[in-house]
């Protein structure tokens, strides 16, 4: 058994502040203690150095945060970031599918598998809720490559058997290939399963019913979708399903509705979907980034608070334009100001966090450094840029902390920890071993 403890100004914000004024969490010289990956306690070091006298302390300078949770990303897809000229359905035609089809190599499928988990690491992403391919071995590729670095990833196969030729699977396969992927890796490890529709076009109705039928089989996996995201995609939706009262009825109608379901986007709702999100306790990971991009829109914060949707937040690369969780943080607020409405800081790394991770229901594990929890953090540097150096000096913790999301990148995040050891370390230019 290895005890080691880590001493420095720590923050987390365990519930959303909006409901609890007690949720955001701070020791501004704190003492962080675990023991085989978990946190064993936490609190002032004043408090906590007599019970551990014996524990060697490595101070750490920077403000210590949970690690990120990113709730919706595509890894296929980060070698199209940053991709010119359309929005959601001729972005996806034009540079999307045709990047998704080079997956049909395994080889590839790794090689892409292991940048992307080094680039969450480089933003201090430690969780994440991801897009694979259609593929079943980019699943693997993915799980794999997470597994070897510990990190805690989950992902399924992308079902889209109305998909363009080269990646289009069947009703049949998609059901087989997700029912074998499910056996073969949920819940291995630091591991998870999401049943993964692409999105409501590009399934057809059997395979949509196949992926309700699977949820009902399956309790423990999730559901991730797309939902709502472009005024285009909307209009073909309803006029695909006539029927459907809204785009989120179309999912209920395939039993695709429920707590563990997570929709990306959803940024043009109709109350009555909202209310339905909140009912069924399904949530949506905002990802304002990739809105802004692709020109979909805004996200309705102040919609989806008066209806108490459950929200967390996504960098959806490659849409989205950074894998950083703090400057997505502060493009939420951006979004949020657009509508009228207010992200405070606080709340915002709630939504990074501890937020993300209700909605992917790993909230037991990981998101808020509370004892019990699995040792996943970041250090923070206010001071990475001579602007940030000069806007936080002498600020308070809400003005340091909402500077470095609206000024942030890769190069605020001085450390990255997995299960209480160094899983990336920029002053030193390396991942830890196994990762890289
Ligand atoms: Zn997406």
């Amino acid at each position: 058994m290895t005890i080691r403890a880590y001493r420095g100004e720590i923050l987390s914000v365990a519930r959303d502040p909006r409901h609890d004024p007690d949720a955001v969490r701070h020791e501004a010289d704190g003492l962080l203690v675990i023991e085989d990956g978990l946190v064993v306690a936490r609190g002032a070091y004043a408090d906590l150095a007599a019970r551990f006298a014996g524990v060697a302390v490595e101070r750490l300078p920077g403000l210590i945060v949970p690690g990120f949770v990113d709730a919706h990303v595509h890894y296929p897809q980060m070698d199209r970031i940053a991709s010119y000229g359309e929005q959601l359905l001729d972005w996806l035609e034009r540079h999307i599918f045709p990047a998704e089809k080079a997956f049909a190599s395994r080889a590839l499928a790794d090689s892409v598998a292991a940048a992307f988990l080094d680039e969450l690491l480089r933003h201090g992403t430690t969780s994440a809720l991801v897009f694979p391919t259609v593929h079943a071995h980019s699943v693997d590729a993915l799980f794999a490559t997470a597994e070897a670095r510990r990190m805690r990833i989950i992902a399924g196969k992308v079902l889209m058997d109305l998909g363009p030729e080269g990646l289009a699977d069947t009703p049949a396969s998609g059901r087989a290939e997700t029912e074998a992927l499910i056996a073969r890796w949920a819940g291995r490890g630091r591991l998870g399963y999401a049943v993964t529709p692409r999105f409501a076009l590009t399934s057809s109705d059997a395979q949509l019913a196949n992926a309700g039928a699977i949820l009902a089989q399956h309790p423990h996996v999730l559901l991730h979708t797309h939902l709502a995201e472009n005024v285009h995609e909307c209009a073909a939706v309803a006029r695909r399903f006539p029927e459907a009262r809204d785009y989120l009825d179309v999912y209920d109608r395939f039993g695709l509705v429920g707590a563990r379901s997570v929709f990306a986007h959803g940024v043009h709702l109709s109350d009555a979907a909202c209310a339905r999100l909140a009912a069924s306790g399904a949530g949506i990971a905002v990802c304002p980034s990739s809105n802004l991009f692709l020109g979909s829109g805004f996200f309705n914060f102040g919609q989806a608070d008066a209806h108490g949707v459950r929200l967390g937040l996504g960098t959806d690369i490659g849409a989205g334009t950074s894998f950083s969780m703090m400057h997505t943080a502060g493009l939420a607020y951006q979004a949020a100001l657009a509508r009228e409405n207010r992200l405070d800081p606080f709340r915002a790394l709630y939504l990074a966090t501890a937020g993300s991770a209700e909605l992917l229901h790993i909230a037991d594990r990981v998101g808020a450094l509370e004892p019990g929890q699995e040792a996943d953090f970041v250090v923070l540097d206010d001071a990475a840029t001579p602007l940030l150096a000069r806007r936080t000096a002498g600020a308070t913790l809400a003005e340091r902390l909402f500077a470095m999301q609206i000024l942030g990148d890769d190069r605020i995040i001085a450390r990255t920890y997995l299960l209480g050891l160094v899983a990336w370390d920029r002053d030193a230019g390396r991942f830890a071993a196994g990762s890289g």
